[in-house]
Protein backbone atom coordinates (compact mmCIF):
# COMPACT_ATOMS: atom_id res chain seq x y z
CA UNK A 1 0.00 0.00 0.00
CA UNK A 2 0.98 3.49 -0.81
CA UNK A 3 2.24 5.68 1.46
CA UNK A 4 -0.33 8.11 2.68
CA UNK A 5 -0.45 11.69 1.67
CA UNK A 6 -3.18 14.66 2.24
CA UNK A 7 -4.79 14.84 -1.52
CA UNK A 8 -6.78 17.43 -3.00
CA UNK A 9 -10.29 17.20 -4.78
CA UNK A 10 -8.05 17.78 -8.21
CA UNK A 11 -6.09 14.50 -7.20
CA UNK A 12 -2.49 16.43 -6.45
CA UNK A 13 -0.90 15.91 -3.44
CA UNK A 14 -1.62 18.72 -0.69
CA UNK A 15 2.14 20.50 0.51
CA UNK A 16 1.48 19.77 4.05
CA UNK A 17 3.17 17.45 5.99
CA UNK A 18 1.50 14.15 7.69
CA UNK A 19 0.77 14.68 11.49
CA UNK A 20 -1.33 13.24 13.82
CA UNK A 21 -5.16 12.64 13.90
CA UNK A 22 -7.38 14.34 16.66
CA UNK A 23 -11.31 12.65 17.28
CA UNK A 24 -14.22 13.57 18.52
CA UNK A 25 -16.85 11.17 20.36
CA UNK A 26 -20.10 11.27 21.32
CA UNK A 27 -20.77 14.48 18.94
CA UNK A 28 -24.32 13.08 17.64
CA UNK A 29 -27.10 12.77 20.17
CA UNK A 30 -28.75 9.80 17.84
CA UNK A 31 -25.27 8.03 17.73
CA UNK A 32 -25.05 8.27 21.53
CA UNK A 33 -28.36 6.32 22.19
CA UNK A 34 -27.92 3.64 19.69
CA UNK A 35 -24.54 2.83 21.94
CA UNK A 36 -26.49 3.77 24.99
CA UNK A 37 -23.73 6.20 26.14
CA UNK A 38 -24.29 8.95 28.48
CA UNK A 39 -24.51 12.83 27.07
CA UNK A 40 -21.10 14.30 27.02
CA UNK A 41 -20.65 17.96 29.20
CA UNK A 42 -17.94 19.01 27.38
CA UNK A 43 -16.18 16.85 23.79
CA UNK A 44 -15.09 13.75 24.80
CA UNK A 45 -11.82 13.63 22.63
CA UNK A 46 -8.69 10.78 21.41
CA UNK A 47 -5.83 10.71 19.08
CA UNK A 48 -5.08 8.33 16.54
CA UNK A 49 -1.13 8.28 15.41
CA UNK A 50 -0.05 9.16 11.72
CA UNK A 51 0.65 5.40 11.35
CA UNK A 52 -3.68 5.56 11.60
CA UNK A 53 -4.01 6.88 7.91
CA UNK A 54 -4.45 5.49 5.01
CA UNK A 55 -6.28 6.32 1.38
CA UNK A 56 -9.65 5.47 1.70
CA UNK A 57 -10.05 5.18 -2.40
CA UNK A 58 -7.82 1.92 -1.35
CA UNK A 59 -9.09 -1.54 -0.38
CA UNK A 60 -9.47 -1.01 3.32
CA UNK A 61 -8.28 -3.92 5.51
CA UNK A 62 -9.92 -4.63 8.65
CA UNK A 63 -7.88 -6.59 11.50
CA UNK A 64 -8.91 -10.42 11.44
CA UNK A 65 -9.86 -12.36 14.54
CA UNK A 66 -10.08 -9.14 16.76
CA UNK A 67 -14.16 -9.23 16.78
CA UNK A 68 -16.40 -6.24 14.91
CA UNK A 69 -14.79 -3.59 13.02
CA UNK A 70 -17.37 -0.68 13.05
CA UNK A 71 -17.73 2.11 10.62
CA UNK A 72 -18.04 4.89 11.58
CA UNK A 73 -18.38 7.73 9.26
CA UNK A 74 -17.10 11.59 10.13
CA UNK A 75 -16.22 14.93 8.72
CA UNK A 76 -12.40 15.27 7.87
CA UNK A 77 -10.98 18.52 8.77
CA UNK A 78 -7.37 19.65 7.30
CA UNK A 79 -4.97 21.93 9.55
CA UNK A 80 -2.83 23.67 8.33
CA UNK A 81 -1.26 26.08 10.78
CA UNK A 82 0.00 25.74 14.11
CA UNK A 83 -3.15 26.49 16.41
CA UNK A 84 -2.55 26.45 20.07
CA UNK A 85 -5.40 27.91 22.39
CA UNK A 86 -7.17 29.81 19.18
CA UNK A 87 -9.61 31.89 19.18
CA UNK A 88 -12.51 31.71 16.51
CA UNK A 89 -10.70 33.63 13.62
CA UNK A 90 -7.97 31.74 14.28
CA UNK A 91 -9.22 28.50 13.54
CA UNK A 92 -10.95 29.37 10.89
CA UNK A 93 -8.19 31.03 9.17
CA UNK A 94 -6.24 27.52 10.20
CA UNK A 95 -8.30 25.11 7.97
CA UNK A 96 -7.15 24.01 5.26
CA UNK A 97 -10.13 22.48 3.76
CA UNK A 98 -12.80 19.53 4.73
CA UNK A 99 -13.09 15.84 3.70
CA UNK A 100 -14.41 12.90 5.23
CA UNK A 101 -12.69 10.10 7.28
CA UNK A 102 -13.60 6.53 8.76
CA UNK A 103 -12.95 5.92 12.79
CA UNK A 104 -12.78 2.25 12.49
CA UNK A 105 -13.74 0.74 15.68
CA UNK A 106 -12.90 -2.51 17.40
CA UNK A 107 -16.35 -2.44 18.76
CA UNK A 108 -16.04 -5.11 21.58
CA UNK A 109 -12.44 -4.30 22.21
CA UNK A 110 -13.82 -1.20 22.91
CA UNK A 111 -16.32 -2.35 24.87
CA UNK A 112 -13.93 -4.30 27.04
CA UNK A 113 -11.44 -1.26 27.88
CA UNK A 114 -14.31 1.36 28.58
CA UNK A 115 -15.94 -1.50 31.01
CA UNK A 116 -11.96 -1.92 32.70
CA UNK A 117 -11.87 1.79 32.46
CA UNK A 118 -9.19 1.99 30.10
CA UNK A 119 -7.82 3.70 27.21
CA UNK A 120 -9.40 3.02 23.59
CA UNK A 121 -6.22 3.06 21.51
CA UNK A 122 -6.40 -0.87 20.96
CA UNK A 123 -9.88 -0.33 19.12
CA UNK A 124 -8.96 2.82 17.71
CA UNK A 125 -5.58 3.63 17.06
CA UNK A 126 -4.23 0.54 14.79
CA UNK A 127 -2.35 0.59 11.45
CA UNK A 128 -4.89 1.71 9.08
CA UNK A 129 -8.01 2.36 11.30
CA UNK A 130 -8.27 5.89 9.65
CA UNK A 131 -8.93 5.75 6.22
CA UNK A 132 -9.49 9.40 4.52
CA UNK A 133 -10.51 10.53 1.39
CA UNK A 134 -9.64 13.83 -0.74
CA UNK A 135 -9.93 17.08 1.15
CA UNK A 136 -12.48 19.77 -0.25
CA UNK A 137 -10.20 23.36 -0.42
CA UNK A 138 -12.55 25.52 2.38
CA UNK A 139 -13.32 28.12 -0.25
CA UNK A 140 -15.53 25.72 -1.56
CA UNK A 141 -17.44 24.79 1.70
CA UNK A 142 -19.29 27.72 2.64
CA UNK A 143 -21.06 26.90 5.70
CA UNK A 144 -19.94 23.98 7.72
CA UNK A 145 -23.05 23.53 9.51
CA UNK A 146 -24.63 21.96 7.15
CA UNK A 147 -23.09 19.31 5.18
CA UNK A 148 -24.64 16.27 4.49
CA UNK A 149 -22.72 12.91 4.06
CA UNK A 150 -23.35 9.37 3.40
CA UNK A 151 -22.18 6.08 3.52
CA UNK A 152 -23.86 3.70 1.33
CA UNK A 153 -22.29 -0.42 2.16
CA UNK A 154 -23.21 -3.31 -0.59
CA UNK A 155 -25.94 -0.27 -2.25
CA UNK A 156 -27.50 -0.14 1.03
CA UNK A 157 -27.54 3.34 3.42
CA UNK A 158 -25.55 3.10 6.57
CA UNK A 159 -25.32 6.36 7.78
CA UNK A 160 -26.91 9.65 6.65
CA UNK A 161 -25.64 12.41 8.38
CA UNK A 162 -25.61 16.01 8.11
CA UNK A 163 -23.56 18.64 10.39
CA UNK A 164 -25.91 20.80 11.41
CA UNK A 165 -26.97 17.35 13.62
CA UNK A 166 -23.68 18.40 15.54
CA UNK A 167 -23.55 19.00 19.56
CA UNK A 168 -20.51 20.89 19.37
CA UNK A 169 -19.77 22.27 16.25
CA UNK A 170 -16.72 22.20 13.84
CA UNK A 171 -15.38 25.56 14.99
CA UNK A 172 -16.25 24.93 18.36
CA UNK A 173 -14.39 21.51 18.59
CA UNK A 174 -11.04 22.86 16.86
CA UNK A 175 -11.62 25.71 19.79
CA UNK A 176 -11.88 23.54 22.61
CA UNK A 177 -8.81 21.03 20.97
CA UNK A 178 -6.77 23.52 20.61
CA UNK A 179 -7.14 24.42 24.49
CA UNK A 180 -5.43 20.84 25.24
CA UNK A 181 -3.21 20.04 22.21
CA UNK A 182 -1.72 22.16 20.09
CA UNK A 183 -2.91 21.35 16.46
CA UNK A 184 0.29 21.85 13.70
CA UNK A 185 -0.01 22.27 9.83
CA UNK A 186 -1.12 18.36 8.50
CA UNK A 187 -2.82 17.37 11.43
CA UNK A 188 -6.56 15.88 10.83
CA UNK A 189 -9.55 16.28 13.18
CA UNK A 190 -12.08 13.93 13.18
CA UNK A 191 -15.85 15.46 14.36
CA UNK A 192 -17.70 12.59 15.50
CA UNK A 193 -20.00 9.91 13.57
CA UNK A 194 -24.03 9.92 13.40
CA UNK A 195 -26.16 7.09 14.26
CA UNK A 196 -25.66 3.97 11.90
CA UNK A 197 -22.96 2.43 13.01
CA UNK A 198 -22.25 -1.18 12.24
CA UNK A 199 -20.23 -3.84 11.71
CA UNK A 200 -17.83 -4.39 8.19
CA UNK A 201 -17.45 -7.65 6.39
CA UNK A 202 -14.54 -8.39 3.51
CA UNK A 203 -16.01 -8.07 0.02
CA UNK A 204 -18.17 -5.35 1.24
CA UNK A 205 -18.38 -2.38 -1.23
CA UNK A 206 -18.41 1.02 -0.06
CA UNK A 207 -19.57 4.14 -1.86
CA UNK A 208 -19.12 7.46 0.67
CA UNK A 209 -20.59 10.73 -0.77
CA UNK A 210 -19.70 14.30 0.75
CA UNK A 211 -22.94 16.65 -0.12
CA UNK A 212 -22.68 17.70 -3.50
CA UNK A 213 -18.80 17.36 -3.24
CA UNK A 214 -17.61 13.94 -4.11
CA UNK A 215 -18.48 10.48 -4.14
CA UNK A 216 -15.34 7.67 -3.36
CA UNK A 217 -16.40 3.98 -4.06
CA UNK A 218 -13.82 1.73 -2.16
CA UNK A 219 -14.06 -1.91 -0.80
CA UNK A 220 -12.77 -3.96 2.27
CA UNK A 221 -10.55 -6.84 2.58
ZN1 LIG B 1 -15.72 8.20 15.83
Amino acid sequence: MDHYKHIGNDGKVIPLPVGKVVCVGRNYLKHIQELNNEVPSEPLLFMKPATALCPLHQPIVIPKDKGPCHNELEVAVLIKETLTQASIKDTKEAIWGLGLGLDLTLRDVQSKLKAKGQPWERAKAFDHSCPVSQFIEKQHVPDYTNLAFSLMVGGDIRQQGNTQHMMYSIIELIVEISNHFTLVAGDIVMTGTPEGVGPLFAEDHLEVTLDNHFAVRTFVV
